[in-house]
């Protein structure tokens, strides 16, 4: 029987896109190994900020993901998967799963079903959130879904002219742009605009992010946390010391949660643009041993730059054109 249809008399996984199974078929005859990224998991987040987007995923094809790859992978923790990397051990046939941005929906909705497949996996906090504030992404969407991106872009613009480069028909990936723009200055700029916009305009400030108390009263084997930064700003267009104070804030936060933490730092936006050799040299400075990207390539070997190892990671998402993107 081929790995294929060996999957396919799997089903009733009929709800699952085809596209993952093919891909896991793909990966496991290649004798690659595979780290996962998901987000959020739960019915469109139930929140209008991030719903639609590659943030979500149904708990039930969430589990139904997770049972299929472990039947053609050994899943193991994150930093089992480094530490193997690390001594230069072979990886194939592993698998590690991640979570990052610590949605409050991976400890209710995610964790009872690792629990119950035995899976583990590293859910990767912003500690910044731990403080109820809104991720700087969520003000960016509220802008857009407000329509006030002009109206925005207006006040901003008399307070620095920075803002100049951001094209209001490109707000959003302008403002996530390292060549256009610093994101604490633009951050700043939307908690000064949204506050005196949200006398008119509807704004929620609910809780979708997980915070220490939450954290500590839900202790689980099969999950632990690791460093995502503090203000999930793009590292590479702050200046050295403001990417310290994001490294010294955040790994400071998560020892205060008295729990295992990941030697993994997964980087905000996870492409190659997103960090610099300053950003590097931090991580190693802080005690870290691995950066985790999400760039949608296949774990090969350890990739090592300034003695740290490089670890490329996939989402897995619902969307089938996804899926068939980076295979
Ligand atoms: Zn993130």
């Amino acid at each position: 029987m081929t790995l294929v249809s060996k999957i396919n008399s799997r089903l009733p996984y009929h709800w699952l896109p085809d596209g993952f199974a093919h891909w896991l078929t793909r990966l496991r005859t290649k004798n690659l190994s595979v780290v996962l990224l998901y987000h959020a998991v739960g019915e469109s987040t139930d929140n209008p900020l991030t719903s639609g987007n590659i943030h979500d995923i149904p708990p039930r094809m969430f589990h139904d993901q997770l049972s299929l790859l472990k039947q053609f992978f050994t899943v193991i923790s994150l930093d089992e998967m480094v530490s193997r990397l690390k001594q230069n051990q072979s990886t194939t046939g592993l698998a590690a799963i991640t979570f990052d941005d610590g949605y409050l929906s991976v400890i209710n909705q995610a964790r009872p079903i690792l629990e119950d497949l035995k899976i583990p996996a590293t859910c990767f906090l912003i500690t910044k959130l731990f403080e109820s504030e809104l991720f700087w992404r969520d003000k960016v969407r509220w802008v857009i879904q407000q329509n006030l991106v002009a109206l925005f872009l207006d006040f901003a613009i008399k307070q620095n002219v920075a803002f100049k480069k951001i094209r209001s028909d490109h707000f959003y990936y302008d403002s996530k742009d390292p060549k256009r723009m610093n994101s604490k200055l633009m951050d700043a700029a939307l908690d000064a605009f949204i506050t005196i916009q949200k006398e008119t305009y509807e704004f929620s400030n609910e809780k979708i992010y997980c915070d220490p108390l939450t954290i500590q009263s839900h202790k689980s084997d099969y999950l632990n946390f690791g460093n995502h930064s503090h203000s999930h700003y793009i590292l590479s267009s702050l200046t050295p010391d403001e990417q310290a104070n994001e490294l010294e804030t955040s790994t400071n936060a998560l020892k205060q949660l008295n729990q295992p933490i990941s030697k993994v730092f997964s980087i905000p936006f996870g492409g190659p643009e997103h960090y610099n050799t300053d950003t590097l040299k931090l991580f190693k400075e802080f005690g870290y041993e691995c950066y985790a990207l999400s760039n949608g390539q296949r774990v090969r070997s350890a990739n090592t730059h300034h003695g740290l190892i490089s670890l490329n990671r996939m989402m897995p998402t619902q969307k089938r054109w996804y899926l068939s993107n980076i295979g």
